[in-house]
């Protein structure tokens, strides 16, 4: 493990852009199971029934059963891994993030660069007038929250099943993309796409990839595989580009 850790960190320090992908992998030390996992949300509501903006429509009062739970997770703290990763950032090691977490975790951690694929729990839009609402004031309001001006529910701007990834975010990705040359691709297992593309893009303009997962699942693709949890990885791999760039390496 030392050794793919040194490889790890002598391939960042060669980078001439470095950037991140992560997944639910990510969260699940501060204590947000996958939603895909036995136990997870989607183990307990259909996703098609609870899932999606049909169903959103048909009956927001339903699907709120479901969005009370999600925006729970609000009350998580980001780990030692997102945080090695906004130390990262502000090293100038890493130029940015994009996550298919909606969860806000790096953006608590302190990184500042940071594209969310699948929108955030941090804003609420009225599907009905178009008047959005922040998650501080539906946190004080009742729940499910209503809009101040047509009383209907809000959505969360979070990407539901069958909803396009906001163009927004793909421009602000393909941005990030643009000249990487390494990846560090970390708690997810690159199913869901279009996010899952992310990787093999990067590969394919002859990027490297550093995959940090509990089950690695890129193969061939990842040029280092850190195996094991995030936070252990995270936190050697930081510790290990510090001590290199003290001269101690
Ligand atoms: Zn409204």
């Amino acid at each position: 493990m030392t050794d793919s850790i040194t490889q790890a960190a002598r391939l960042l320090k060669k980078a001439k852009k470095v950037i991140a992908f992560t997944g639910a992998g990510v969260s699940t030390e501060s204590g947000i199971p996958d939603f895909r996992s036995k136990g997870g949300l989607w183990s307990r509501f259909d996703p098609m029934e609870y899932g999606t903006i049909g169903a959103f429509r048909r009956n927001p009062a339903k699907v709120w059963k479901m969005l009370v739970e999600l925006i729970d997770i609000a009350r998580a703290k980001p780990n030692a891994g997102h945080l090695a990763l906004a130390e990262m950032e502000k090293a100038g090691v890493l130029q940015g993030i994009i996550t298919q977490n909606i969860d806000l975790l790096h953006q608590k951690a302190g990184s500042r660069n940071v594209v969310e694929f699948h929108g955030s729990i941090e804003s609420f839009t009225c599907l009905d007038c178009g008047r959005g609402s922040s998650l501080a004031s539906v946190r004080q309001g009742q729940i499910p929250p209503v809009c101040p001006d047509c009383h209907s529910l809000l959505k969360p701007d979070v990407v539901f099943f069958d909803e396009q990834i906001p163009i927004q975010a793909l421009a602000q990705s393909e941005e990030l993309l643009a000249g990487a040359d390494v990846l560090i691709v970390a708690g997810t297992s690159c199913q869901v796409p279009p996010a899952s593309f992310i990787p093999a893009q990067l590969h394919g303009q002859g990027g490297k990839i550093i995959e940090v997962n509990l089950e690695p699942v890129l193969g061939g693709f990842a040029e280092v595989v850190l195996q094991g949890t995030f936070t252990k990885m995270m936190t050697e791999l930081v510790g290990q580009i510090e001590r290199s760039s003290s001269g101690k390496l």
